[in-house]
């Protein structure tokens, strides 16, 4: 994720303050930013309160740093948050050659995680769409081991690329939901030196969108450091594109800006582990309650429910 002016960052509200303070341990760099929130946007009793008051199911979830497992870590931050379930997958990382031994290991990774807290983390199982028969027998093996969709996909094939094709086909049989990952440096200024070329694009998530409209993508973290305005116009008329706010770069505006573009049935609350932030900025959105309700839990779990995955 790319750095973002944290001075704009916290010149927003209450809300998104409260995630810079309280969720300190969890991030880094931003941190040292705590001098700059006034003393009169700590938190107060009665917003935790109406954090608690919504079920949350977190769309964007990883629970390993490198080769290190923090599930404890990241349940104690869901407990403090109300989020009862969370999303979990251990992505390929673009440096390494996400061979077949590779992606396994990780969804390997992910299902001893799901059996250690069934009730909190639920998987989805990652490949490398190089390997496209490996990869359907991949999802095969974890749907079976009770993950519920695919995700979160990297960079090593960009998802309109026709190798998706019969892994998307997959997916729609399974009535299952693909996120892939977005590009982090896209026109942001310019393309950035870290992104391969075969990064997916916004406009490759509407091309096949429209190809397939009885798929269900997950367009990745509009808060990890892209260019979000662009993103949500692109994915205007992409009925089947959901897209998830999470991320670490939380700009003023965001997350109203995407709900007049992608709007409150296909939005989904997400935090990518910025914990706080992610929920923070739900309630420094301009949002009704029902809306908040749609986005933090009613939305992923309509998508759930069509799988018969649902929480309730
Ligand atoms: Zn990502």
């Amino acid at each position: 994720m790319l750095k973002i002016n944290r001075r704009k960052f916290v010149s927003n509200t209450a809300a998104s303050a409260a995630g810079l303070l309280l969720g300190n341990s969890h991030m880094g760099s931003a941190f040292k930013e705590r001098s700059l929130i006034p003393d009169a946007l700590i938190p107060k009793e009665g917003l935790m309160k109406e954090v608690m008051k919504y079920p949350k199911i977190d769309s964007h979830a990883h629970v390993h740093i490198g080769d290190r497992t923090y599930t404890d870590k990241v349940i104690y931050y869901a407990d403090k948050l109300g989020i009862s379930k969370l999303m979990i997958s251990r992505p390929i990382s673009t440096v390494s050659e996400a061979t077949p031994e590779n992606f396994r290991k990780n969804n390997d990774f992910v299902i001893k995680c799901m059996k250690q807290h069934p009730d909190r983390f639920t998987g989805t199982v990652v490949f490398n769409a190089n390997y496209q028969k490996e990869s359907l027998e991949e999802i095969d093996r974890c749907i079976d081991a009770g993950m519920v969709g695919a995700g979160e996909l990297y960079r090593q094939v960009k998802i309109n690329d026709p190798l998706y094709y019969p892994i998307i086909e997959k997916l729609i049989d399974l009535k299952m939901l693909i996120m892939q990952h977005s590009v982090v440096g896209y026109s942001r200024v310019t393309w950035h030196s870290a992104e391969p070329k075969t990064s997916s694009l916004p406009e490759d998530f509407a091309d096949i969108a429209k190809r397939y409209p009885e798929a269900m993508f997950q367009y990745a973290h509009i808060g990890g450091g892209i260019d979000w305005e662009y993103a949500c116009k692109t994915l205007k008329d992409s009925l089947n594109v959901y897209v998830d706010v999470s991320g670490s770069n939380n700009a003023d505006n965001m997350i109203n800006f995407a709900m007049r573009y992608i709007g409150e049935d296909r939005l989904l609350f997400g935090c990518d582990n910025s914990f706080y932030q992610g929920v923070g900025h739900m309630f420094s959105a301009k949002l009704t309650d029902a809306q908040r309700r749609k986005i933090f839990f009613e939305n992923y779990n309509s998508i759930l429910k069509k799988s018969g995955n649902h929480v309730n």
